[in-house]
């Protein structure tokens, strides 16, 4: 798991945003992107990310 420390100065290398931090994932749900995490190091490289879509009902998600 990543420390707090880290978490609060990453930011997603495309708009900035807010990320969603998971066990071996990165998320940045604006951008619908999710960065790798390798060997407990994030790689917050746009070329990296892999195409995220929220969770159908998810908060924040579309509506059904
Ligand atoms: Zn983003």
């Amino acid at each position: 798991m990543l420390d707090d420390e880290l978490k609060a100065i990453l930011a997603c290398p495309a708009c900035k945003g807010d990320l969603r931090f998971e066990e071996t994932r990165i998320i940045c749900p604006a951008c619908r992107k999710a960065y790798p995490i390798r060997d407990g190091i994030p790689v917050m490289l746009i070329g990296e990310a892999t195409d995220w879509t929220p969770p159908p009902g998810a908060a924040g998600g579309p509506s059904r």
